[in-house]
């Protein structure tokens, strides 16, 4: 038995396929299991301000993993006088941003996104005076006592 993050329903009130669409973090592409409450939060609200009211479809970039963009429909005119017309389907990324700086964020500050506080690893370095070697080692640095170290200095700000 739990809780869904979605309807907030039990578990056995959803079907499989339902409970998967439920709990499957579409930014990030790993289950509500594997979130922080707070990074959850994070990771959907990133989703519903992207989609801008809009459909939302996985998609990938490059070598980028798996995430989700925004489909955007363009209306193509297909004969010169424009009597008839096609559709145009086109997914833009969606894209979690730092609330400093407003830059895309990469893989690693979007599973980190509750520790750095929102913030790219850029302006939470600048934050908290570390220097680039820091940049390396943070994946490994999650410890309890790390984050609340990190969370102590951000409310001092
Ligand atoms: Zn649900
Ligand atoms: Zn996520
Ligand atoms: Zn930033």
């Amino acid at each position: 038995m739990s809780m869904c993050k979605t309807c907030l329903k039990d578990s056995s009130k959803h079907s499989k396929k339902l409970w998967t669409l439920h709990n499957w973090c579409p930014l990030c592409q790993k289950n509500s299991k594997d979130h922080s409450e707070e990074l959850w939060q994070m990771h959907q609200r990133a989703v519903v301000k992207g989609a801008k009211g809009g459909k939302i479809r996985p998609v990938t970039v490059g070598l980028a993993r798996s995430s989700v963009g925004r489909v955007v429909e363009w209306n193509v005119p297909v004969s010169p006088k424009g009597q008839s017309s096609s559709y145009k389907l086109e997914v833009i990324p969606i894209h979690m941003h730092c609330v400093q700086c407003s830059l895309a964020m990469g893989d690693v500050e979007v599973d980190n996104g509750d520790v750095l506080g929102g913030l790219c690893l850029k302006c939470f370095r600048e934050m908290i005076g570390q220097e680039d070697s820091y940049y390396d080692k943070f994946p490994s640095y999650r410890s309890y006592e790390y984050c609340q170290k990190i969370r102590k200095r951000m409310e001092k700000k």
